[in-house]
């Protein structure tokens, strides 16, 4: 159990990402100076809306020049800092190389951090953004667990590097974590297991987040005539962000904690958008059955092979977040509400158009 100092800088590591944009928004606006480690502080572009959150609010950032798999480079980013948030790790399906692309970042990058973590004497807490994804791989593993529920106790034991090689890549990297954090007594690991990200993004142009891109197909028209029968697991990224400052400064935190405010269906997205956008955009308005999806899933999309099929459509998602109620305060706000502010945020940015 660890007291952590606001008045001592707090590294965030991918603090461009979506994830990580309203992390920061938070920590300034609490006042904390963030060292905010980044691949490119020379592109402005890109962190202009990091310098307009900073120029709003009462804390600062600074920026750091770090790669997750140049050894040493979080060095200089985490002098001085009790508490790390170390949310990079590239959250992609579209990969040519899956251990190059994926494994590497999230493994030795996470080895990178950690392993810096013992060096720094000031750091008193490492605050890890893992996912769901290393707690199961596919929906069908529920039906492996004890209760017929995802829980912290359980890992993905299904995923590899041929097959959803992304959740492959987190399970080895939390794992990695805890590998790193057992060895030693100066800082604590505490863990943050979110399940699927929505709402809208702080940077909305900049995001290669594959949330943006699973959301953007309820308007572009590609699952026009109908969505998967799926379960889903999904939480909003601004109830993500309060969920990762409380893991960073309350100080009984511990342990890894399933971030999700819904066991819902594919569908259940697609109903929350009819009312407001069902007659001017292409929201689906069924689930497609199972043959078609088999039939056209592996043309349409590398991602969806035969075996995910299999394993994953008309299957549930149930995940227990009771945890994160209790003992890191997180209220959950309603879906319809994140899926509409992200989808609204997706028209106002010309990222999906009306249809023609
Ligand atoms: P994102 O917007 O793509 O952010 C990924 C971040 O990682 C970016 O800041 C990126 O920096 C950084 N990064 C990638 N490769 C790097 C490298 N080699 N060196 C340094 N930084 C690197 O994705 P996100 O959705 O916010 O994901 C953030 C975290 O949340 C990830 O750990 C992801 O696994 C986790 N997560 C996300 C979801 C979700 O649904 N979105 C769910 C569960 C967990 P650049 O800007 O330089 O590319």
């Amino acid at each position: 159990m660890r007291k952590i100092d606001k008045t001592k800088p707090v590294l965030v590591t991918g603090a461009t990402g979506y994830v990580a944009g309203w992390l920061v928004k938070k920590l300034v606006e609490e006042g904390c100076r963030v060292h905010a480690a980044v691949r490119d502080p020379e592109n402005k572009e890109k962190l202009k809306f990091l310098d307009d959150l900073a120029a709003k609010s009462k804390g600062s950032i600074t920026y750091f020049k770090s790669d997750l798999l140049h050894k040493g480079s979080y060095a200089e980013a985490m002098k001085g800092c009790e508490l790390v948030f170390h949310t990079a790790s590239p959250f992609t399906m579209d990969v040519k190389d899956a251990q190059k692309e994926l494994v590497d970042p999230a493994k030795l990058g996470t080895r990178n951090v950690l392993e810096e973590a013992n060096r720094c004497e000031s750091v008193k807490r490492v605050v890890l953004t893992s996912s769901c994804a290393a707690i199961y791989g596919d929906n069908i593993d529920l039906q492996q667990t004890p209760n017929g529920i995802f829980t912290e106790e359980i890992w993905n034991s299904s995923s590899s590097l041929e097959h959803l090689a992304y959740s492959y890549s987190k399970t080895l990297a939390e794992k990695e974590a805890w590998e790193i954090n057992k060895k030693q007594n100066n800082w604590d690991l505490v863990v943050i297991n979110p399940s699927l990200v929505i709402g809208p993004a702080v940077n909305p142009m900049g995001v290669s987040s594959e949330s943006f891109k699973l959301i953007k197909q309820f308007g572009n028209g590609i699952l026009r005539t109908g969505v998967p029968k799926m379960g889903w697991g999904i939480v909003d990224v601004r109830d993500l962000a309060f969920a990762h400052f409380q893991a960073g400064f309350v100080s009984a935190a511990q342990g890894r904690h399933i971030i999700n405010g819904h066991n819902t269906w594919y569908i259940e997205l697609a109903k929350a958008l009819q009312p407001k956008y069902g007659s001017t955009y292409p929201i689906p308005k069924k689930e497609m059955p199972k043959w078609m999806i088999w039939l056209m899933g592996p043309i349409i999309n590398k991602a969806i092979t035969r075996k995910f099929i299999a394993r994953n459509i008309g299957y549930p998602w149930v995940g227990d977040n009771s945890k994160s109620i209790r003992e890191l305060g997180v209220n959950y706000r309603p879906l319809s509400e994140s899926i509409n502010d992200m989808f609204q945020q997706l028209i106002d940015n010309k990222i999906i158009q009306a249809k023609s």
